[in-house]
């Protein structure tokens, strides 16, 4: 049966790449009618936290990708959290010792420091070459009644170790250039390659889909694998997300995180539908899937093995996609909802938001695009003067003239009666470019600008009409209208 698992180290949030690992794992469990399983590799107890850890599992669930065992859900195979399970990490570290493939080195610090010093010199790997690997019952025992130390080493055997990655294809390491590694530490504490091991092996994991990065981590979880008498799992090592500059994603790059997003104000769908195109395609020219409609579609061997790059503007383009895919009335509340939430507005429904939203709906990819949308109706009642001056130069046109008549016309109550309806505006618009001597755009263009301080926008006549009804309605909240 697949069995497949994803292993956050809860030191932080959930970065977009572990993200995808997870949607990964979840789609191939799903696909195959296996289970989806959350380990929580919190061994490093400085580093790991449990708001950390909290944080990871609000946004798999926020990304729908809900786990068949681990935390919060529990299972057959637990306990989930490494920090938990330290008992089975003796176990078998005490089991392999007693089958010969781990056994314990007294080397103080000073010695093996030693070793690597001498390695370098005769410009050998700096593997372990002390006593140790062939010390007698003795030796060993006299040792351990003097209280020395003692770290448990594993036996790495001679030859190659060759694994078939599903996305990388064939992987050979010389084992020559690994020296005998530690499992377990002097204070008893288990390495982190072994607890992995021991894990994936006690988990029945079939699988291990995770990140490229973990690669040179394989090498030595095989020969534990192996050494523990376990069938090996099928890997699948998944490239690195880069960032535009082909660089690794990082911080520096913007947004990482799945909170980040999440508190943008992306919708969870966007997320899920574009982190799987991060290497993965269907093969068509299709780009929108559903989580359901992944599920049906993925294909491990589909993942691509070069780097892909994280795109923030597509994601942002293919959020809109879905944004704007709301059925009519739902997006009209998503949108008021945010308005008022945002304290724009004081109320969240009515036909002022149902106009206004449908009319800036197609310039919102991202919830909070909605905010500068609506920023052109804020400014009434309106401050013509102080407008024309920014417009000159923009337009390239002298609008002291112009500017001045549409002040006159708005302090005359003209335009105000104008704004009444599409009939009445458009009437008065034909009249006073006429009068101005100007039409088209030489016409619209100033208008635009200077009602709504705006160069480019929806329907102009839309516009300034929906203006109109955002000063005469008392829905600006106060601080701003
Ligand atoms: N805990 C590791 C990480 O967060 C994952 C290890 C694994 O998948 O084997 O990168």
């Amino acid at each position: 049966p697949v069995r497949v698992r994803f292993a956050p180290s809860p030191t932080g949030n959930l970065h977009v790449g572990g993200a995808r690992t997870a949607l990964f794992n979840y789609l191939f469990a799903r696909s195959k009618g296996g289970k989806f399983v959350l380990r929580i590799e919190d061994t490093d107890l400085e580093r790991s936290t449990r708001e950390s850890e909290e944080a990871v599992l609000r946004d798999l669930s926020w990304l729908g990708l809900e786990w068949d065992e681990g935390p919060g859900v529990g299972g057959d195979y637990g306990p989930y959290r490494q920090s938990e399970r330290n008992s089975l990490y003796k176990q078998y570290a005490e089991k392999l010792r007693e089958s010969g493939h781990v056994y314990c080195c007294f080397c103080s610090n000073e010695e093996l420091e030693k070793m690597k010093v001498v390695a370098k010199l005769k410009n050998l790997p700096p593997v372990y070459t002390g006593k140790w690997a062939s010390a007698t019952n003795e030796e060993v025992e006299e040792e351990l009644a003097k209280g020395t130390p003692y770290t448990y080493r594993f036996r790495v055997p001679e030859g190659s170790l060759k694994i078939n990655d599903i996305i990388r294809g064939e992987v050979t390491w010389n084992l020559a250039t690994l020296g005998d590694f530690v499992i377990m530490r002097s204070n008893g504490q288990p390495v982190y390659n072994f607890c992995v091991t021991v894990d994936d092996a006690t988990m029945a994991i079939s699988h291990v889909i995770r990140a490229e990065e973990h690669l040179p981590n394989t090498l030595r979880q095989a020969l534990i694998y192996k050494a523990l008498g376990f069938p090996m799992p099928h890997f699948a090592h998944v490239s690195l997300i880069l960032a535009p500059d082909r660089s690794k994603l990082s911080k520096r790059h913007g947004a990482t995180s799945v909170t980040q997003f999440r508190e943008m104000g992306y919708l969870p769908q966007a997320m899920v539908n574009y982190l799987a195109l991060l290497g993965w395609g269907d093969g068509t020219e299709n780009e929108f899937f559903t989580l359901d409609q992944l599920v049906e579609k993925f294909t491990i061997e589909r993942v691509n093995k070069s780097g892909a790059v994280f795109d923030s503007t597509k994601l942002r383009w293919m959020n809109g996609h879905y944004l704007r895919g709301h059925p009519e009335e739902e997006f009209t509340n998503l949108i008021g909802e945010h308005w008022k939430t945002s304290g724009l507005l004081t109320v969240s429904a009515g036909p002022f938001i149902d106009d206004a939203a449908q009319l800036l709906k197609d310039g919102i990819d991202l919830i909070t695009d909605a905010e500068k949308a609506l920023v052109i109706f804020l400014s009434y009642p309106l401050n013509l003067t102080l407008r024309s001056q920014d417009a000159e130069p923009v337009l390239q046109d002298n609008l002291s003239e112009f500017s001045a008549s549409l002040l006159g016309a708005y302090e005359s109550g003209d335009l105000v009666s104008a704004l009444e309806s599409q009939a009445s505006w458009q009437k008065w618009v034909k009249e006073f470019g006429k009068s101005r001597n100007r039409k088209g755009k030489s016409l619209f263009m100033p208008i635009r600008l200077l009602l709504t301080g705006k160069l480019h926008g929806p329907d102009l006549g839309a516009s300034v009409l929906l203006l109109h009804k955002a000063g005469t309605t008392s829905i600006l909240a106060p601080e701003v209208g």
